[in-house]
């Protein structure tokens, strides 16, 4: 008889999915991942920051992953006309990792849910949750199997890690306005052929628009000459540029010279995607037997690549407090023990993004004479090591950066 019933029900086999599911299973509780697509399946979202090296090495699928011929990733750089700038890993204020990978999410994310299947976790595709109840001592979902058939799951607790489904905020009512306006992104993958040598494939390159400074474009290397690009703006700017999504995002490519040049010769092979308001937030990260995980929670915007590095996160320290909770009876409090910490970082990130889109980091970044220590410490957020709470550019992010962008602006050389 098919087994509906484990410690811990995780909605999503997307990478906090997989993370949790597989950080549980190593402390012995059993879990059961729910997704309702079939893998491989397409995601956006493929540059990666070095924290994540530390949770999959935990997790026991770094070697999976070292061996899988990702690109390698050491940093990031950025380009507005002919200011360029890059940060390396390496060179960076947190004792942490000095690279990443640049990965094709559909075989990044089908590599994770693997792993987590061969450590013993079962993961069952082609299920869908359709709806959620807390009340008395299970939590329960109501699922929707491949032959059509509904069911009726139950757990201790359910992790969502739904990502963009986002189940349970729909489901509960906890859906709240993000504070960034709407964006719209257009993207695709591409064969590149870049002929530039000063083309660096080890970094994601993030170029910004020449008259519009709100609007940006990410170009991400894989190893077999093709990249991903993509350009983001606000939605009612890119309006103009009509309904057909190739043609917006070569239009908006033709307009900014540097990239225009590095992708004269590329090959649009694939069919180029949008997404539209995709900020997005929750009033409470947990409730009574359930916690959101990566962007079934909170997504801020692609700008820095912090989407997996959080995803990633959320899962790691949910599930230590899940295995204190199940495993050794301690009471969790989820708001100081789980949405507290797990926020201090996300809004480390949020203070970067916001100063990108008001220009503070641009005229921190671009600054002919940085101040190398203070460029360290940017750098491991840019890392993704934004829970570090030595770095004060990541503990005090909006007062640090608005000093330091107004003493770059009064001392412009
Ligand atoms: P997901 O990866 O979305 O996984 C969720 C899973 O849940 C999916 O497989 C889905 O099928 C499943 N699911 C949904 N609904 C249900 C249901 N009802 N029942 C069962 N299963 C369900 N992040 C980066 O780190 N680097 C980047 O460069 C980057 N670029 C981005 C660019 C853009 C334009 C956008 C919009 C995002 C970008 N991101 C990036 C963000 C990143 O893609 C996400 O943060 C990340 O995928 C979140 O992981 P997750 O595990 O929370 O959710």
């Amino acid at each position: 008889m098919t087994k509906r019933t484990a410690d811990v029900l995780i909605i999503g086999a997307g990478p906090s999915g997989s993370i949790a599911s597989a950080l549980l299973n190593k402390q012995g509780i059993d879990c059961l991942v729910l997704e309702r697509q079939t893998f491989p399946r397409f995601s956006i979202g493929e540059s990666l920051l070095a924290h994540i090296i530390d949770i999959l090495d935990e997790a026991d699928m770094l070697p999976a992953v070292e061996a899988q011929g990702f690109q390698y990733k050491n940093g990031a750089a950025f380009r507005w006309g002919d200011q360029y700038t890059d940060f390396d890993f390496g060179e960076q204020y947190t004792d942490g990792c000095d690279h990443a990978y640049q990965v094709q999410r559909a075989i990044f994310d089908k590599l994770l849910a693997d792993e987590a299947a061969k450590q013993g976790v079962d993961i069952r595709y082609q299920h869908e949750i359709l709806s959620f109840s807390n009340d008395g001592d299970k939590a329960r979902l109501q699922v929707r199997e491949p032959d059509g058939s509904e069911h009726r799951y139950e757990g201790q607790f359910v992790l969502d890690a739904s990502g963009f489904g986002r189940v349970l905020p729909r489901l509960l009512n906890l859906e709240y306005p993000s504070n960034f306006p709407v964006r719209r992104s257009v993207f695709t993958h591409i064969e590149d052929r870049i002929s530039d040598p000063a083309f660096d494939r080890q970094k994601i390159l993030v170029s910004i628009h020449p008259d519009h400074a709100d609007v940006w474009y990410w170009l991400i290397p894989f190893p077999n000459g093709r990249c991903s690009v993509g350009v983001v703006a606000e939605r009612e700017l890119l309006a103009p540029y009509g309904d057909d999504n190739e043609t917006v995002l070569k239009a908006l490519i033709a307009e900014t010279p540097s990239l225009q040049t590095l992708l004269a010769n590329a090959k649009f092979d694939t069919p180029v995607q949008t997404i539209i308001g995709y900020s997005a937030n929750v009033k409470s990260l947990h409730g009574e037997r359930y916690a959101l995980l990566g962007n079934a929670g909170e997504f801020l915007d692609p700008v820095f690549s912090s989407g997996v590095t959080i995803a990633m996160k959320s899962a790691q320290i949910a599930s230590g407090l899940l295995t204190r909770q199940l495993k050794n009876g301690e009471k969790i409090d989820w708001e100081t023990q789980y949405s507290k910490p797990l926020k201090r970082g996300v809004n480390a990130f949020r203070g970067y993004v916001e100063a990108w889109y008001d220009g503070r980091f641009r005229d921190i970044i671009f600054h002919p004479k940085p101040e190398q220590d203070i460029r360290k410490m940017i750098c491991s957020m840019l890392a993704g090591y934004a829970w570090d709470e030595t770095n004060p550019y990541g503990r005090e992010t909006d007062k640090r950066l608005t000093i330091l962008a107004e003493a770059c602006r009064s001392n412009p050389a």
